[in-house]
């Protein structure tokens, strides 16, 4: 469904993604994890095109994605950072979008499911920290979408709102969706993650099974495991490939390099 090929992101002379090769195709949960600034929110918004790559492409369902701007669609995001107009109210902002789509939206069941009814009618501005994540989830999940990335869906959210999106998350793997989540809580990654890549100082160093990794480095916590990969000693990137052409007696020849 989604694929990275050789991904590579600057900002001026900072290298945040440094050949990325990746494919997000198998329906259940990725964690993509890796220190701050490693790059993962980059890599995140690469995939919705809000970042645009200095080299390497991008497709989705084999067409790359600066090519066609309705793949969005297919995709519900919650990013990392959300920027709300303070002063519209819940129920307001959430109607706005609601106009925008003819899709059937599950906004009521969510606002249940979080427990927000109370809050409908408060402006925006005037919410807890925790409040405007979970009016964030409501806001990405209420349509239904083959792929799903949260970026730090976590972040704010007190143990049982926590309880509440780890049920959504499930609900949505046994759907068959496609999910990317970043997040700093590794019993989550723990409990749900199918799959994990780990990120550093934008390379891929791991991508596998929680298990094989916890395996590798000898770690029976991932917590523990992340630790160990940090603290060197198991540090190689995965080898990318790297599309080259050459010309030889004048014809133009392509390869792939591994680095
Ligand atoms: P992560 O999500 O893993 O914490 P990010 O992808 O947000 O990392 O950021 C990776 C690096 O890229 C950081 O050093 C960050 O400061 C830098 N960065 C991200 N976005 C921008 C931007 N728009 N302009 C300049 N630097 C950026
Ligand atoms: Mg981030």
């Amino acid at each position: 469904m989604i694929q990275l090929h050789h991904l590579e992101k600057s900002f001026g002379r900072l290298e945040v993604l440094r050949g990325i090769d990746v494919a997000f195709d198998q329906p259940g949960i990725t964690a993509v994890l890796g220190p701050n600034g490693s790059g993962k929110s980059t890599l995140l918004k690469s995939i919705l095109g809000m970042v645009l790559p200095s080299a390497g492409q991008i497709t989705f369902q084999g067409k790359p994605i600066d090519q066609q701007g309705a793949y969005r669609k297919d995709i519900s995001y919650l990013p990392q950072i959300a920027r709300f107009p303070e002063n519209l109210r819940v129920a307001e902002l959430i109607r706005m979008i609601e106009s925008f789509r003819s899709q059937p939206s599950r906004s009521a069941e969510l606002i249940r499911h979080f427990g927000l009814e109370s809050v409908q009618q408060s402006q925006l501005g005037h919410l807890s920290g925790g409040t405007r994540q979970k009016v964030n989830l409501v806001l990405t999940l209420m349509y239904d979408t083959p792929v799903i990335i949260l970026d730090e869906p976590t972040a704010g959210l007190d143990p049982v709102a926590l309880v509440k999106l780890k049920e959504l998350i499930i609900q949505a793997r046994s759907e068959g969706k496609i999910l990317l989540i970043t997040t700093h809580i590794m019993s989550l990654v723990e409990e749900l993650a199918d799959r994990v890549v780990f990120l550093l100082e934008g390379r891929i160093y791991f991508d596998g099974k929680p298990e094989t990794l916890k395996e590798r480095v000898q770690e029976p916590n991932l917590e523990k495991a992340i630790a160990s990969l940090l603290s060197g000693g198991h540090l190689t990137p995965i080898s990318t490939t790297r599309p080259v052409q050459a010309k030889m007696n004048g014809k133009v020849i392509h390869a792939t390099i591994k680095s």
